[in-house]
């Protein structure tokens, strides 16, 4: 038996390297082929660009009938089928983008057993007639590409994913691969659930040992963020924003700047949107500001950074988005700007949605990604903690295993800014506070009389950023806190009163002001 298996693995090899020109399997691709192929259903958890789609092409070459992939996006399905096609494969796809003369003919060819792999959308594959029209071919695999969208815990859930929980019913028989690129423990679950399978699991490394993880305070942005691109002297990337106004004024200011910059979202028409896309993979523009609907289904391998602007809303999306970086396997970097204020305006949105389930995910999704923010240990380690995965070492490739926090005791700062809240009758935003703390003379301060407060200038040997981060250290603690719905005015809490008296000492963590 050892011999036969030793045989069958070389046929496989033999055909990768045949139909696909690679010398080998990447991690986990055997394993899944193997089981595929002897008719078990499958679920495959592997990063982006780890090679999923291998696992269900070489299959489909291999099993006598025809495989049926379901793909989320149509652009997605027409780059696969367009290189399988350049590698000689017999693949085509069906969507509402094509006409229907073409659509009849791969109809016929389908019926004529011509077609080795066909990518259809959701809403395609369930309807009757198409239903009717698989059980007349002879479909020897279903492939579910992007399978979290099945789950309202994944990143992206597409309620025409929902029905593809019938196929299980429908096709009893037929062996079923999902694969998808989020990991964690809920999404699986919810996965195999819905689809109605138990399936063969390969859970590969999230680990993208290429990628430093940096998240810095968001202080000054602008500068921040122009100081940063000047390291990366020219090469490609893209900058996620949370809105499309701020990807314009973002993208703006760029060009302004001297870079070479665009905008991409969804805003714009679908011919401008394309034509960055294009400049972008052959390399015309270096920077792409964009909305998270740019990089699902871009394979470009050298995009050398990739920036958050604003907090993604959740670390799936940190983790998807981020790792469209360094695809080549050389040094990439993620760099994430982060103001905790934005954790509260995210909650404040999430507030507004309809109670309910979703509306629980959203929050803890959130406060995860709030975690991982201000996380004070390796990034690395949280972000495969959250994958379930663990990794006993510091990574020595994140700002935190770089540059490790120092902590002094900041009872006297703490003191100044609880005291300046407390003088200002609880009423005012952070920015009023520092601006009497560091006794400012501007208008906002002098019009109402702020400098004649006791507190008024007594933190003038620090920068607004120094205390700007004082001050948040002790909204996080708990000490002081923000209410968004009364022009986020600060006020203290009942745990500010020892540290004020006196009573405790306090570790904070030094604020880190030279920029990048
Ligand atoms: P995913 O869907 O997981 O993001 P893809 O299937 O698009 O990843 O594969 C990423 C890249 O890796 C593709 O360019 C693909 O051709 C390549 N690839 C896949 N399998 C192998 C292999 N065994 N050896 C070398 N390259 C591979
Ligand atoms: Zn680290």
């Amino acid at each position: 038996p050892a011999d036969s298996q030793q045989e069958s693995q070389d046929v496989l090899g033999h055909q990768l390297q045949q139909i696909f020109g690679y010398r080998d399997f990447r991690e986990g691709q055997r394993e899944i082929i193997e089981q595929t192929l002897s008719g078990q259903d499958t679920l495959v958890i592997m990063p982006t660009g780890g090679g999923k789609s291998m696992c269900y092409q070489l299959p489909a070459l291999i099993l006598p009938g025809l495989t049926v992939v379901v793909s989320p996006l149509i652009s997605l399905m027409k780059d696969q089928v367009d290189s399988l096609t350049q590698s000689g494969v017999a693949a085509a796809y069906l969507n509402s983008s094509l006409p229907r003369d073409e659509t009849v003919a791969i109809l016929r060819r389908l019926h004529q057993g011509e077609i080795k792999l066909l990518y259809v959308s959701p809403e395609r594959l369930l309807r009757p007639d198409f239903i009717e029209r698989l059980h007349e071919l002879n479909v020897s695999l279903f492939a579910i590409d992007e399978a979290h969208c099945i789950s309202q815990w994944g990143h992206d859930f597409r309620p025409e994913y929902a029905a593809l929980g019938q196929l299980k019913q429908i096709f009893p028989y037929i062996p079923l691969m999902a694969l998808t690129a989020t990991a964690d423990q809920a999404t699986r679950d919810s996965i195999c659930q819905r689809l109605q399978i138990q399936p063969f699991c390969l859970l590969s490394s999230f680990d993208r040992p290429n990628i430093r993880y940096t998240v810095v305070e968001k202080l000054n942005a602008a500068n921040q963020l122009k100081q940063f691109l000047q390291l990366q002297k020219g090469s490609n990337g893209i900058i996620y924003c949370s809105s499309r106004r701020r990807v314009d004024e973002v993208a703006d200011r760029l060009k302004l700047q001297g870079f070479s910059a665009a905008a991409y979202h969804a805003g714009m028409t679908q011919e401008e949107r394309i034509d960055i896309q294009d400049k972008f993979l052959k390399d015309k523009i270096d920077i792409v500001v964009a909305t998270v609907a740019f990089g699902m289904g871009i394979n470009k391998s050298n995009v050398r950074f990739v920036v958050h602007y604003d907090i993604p809303k959740s670390v799936e999306s940190y983790y998807q988005e981020t790792g469209r970086a360094g695809r080549d396997g050389l040094d990439a970097e993620a760099y994430m700007l982060f103001d905790p204020a934005d954790i509260g305006r995210v909650k404040h949105l999430i507030e507004q949605s309809e109670p309910g389930p979703q509306q629980d995910v959203e929050f803890h999704k959130m406060n995860t990604m709030a975690a991982f923010a201000e996380a004070q240990t390796c990034r690395r380690q949280v972000l495969l903690h959250y994958f379930d995965e663990s990794a006993d070492k510091p990574c020595g490739n994140c700002d935190v295993c770089i540059d490790p926090p120092k902590r002094y005791d900041g009872t006297e700062d703490a003191k100044k800014v609880l005291s300046c809240i407390f003088r200002l009758n609880q009423h005012f935003g952070v920015n009023q506070v520092i601006d009497v703390l560091r006794g400012s003379k501007a208008a906002n301060v002098m019009d109402r009389g702020h400098n004649k407060l006791s507190t008024w200038g007594i933190g003038k040997e620090h920068s607004h950023e120094y205390w700007l981060s004082v001050t948040r250290q002790l909204i996080h603690r708990g000490l002081a806190s923000q209410d968004i719905t009364r022009g986020s005015s600060v006020k203290l809490n009942e745990s500010a009163r020892p540290v004020l008296r006196g009573d405790v000492t306090l570790q904070l963590a030094e604020p880190r002001i030279q920029l990048v």
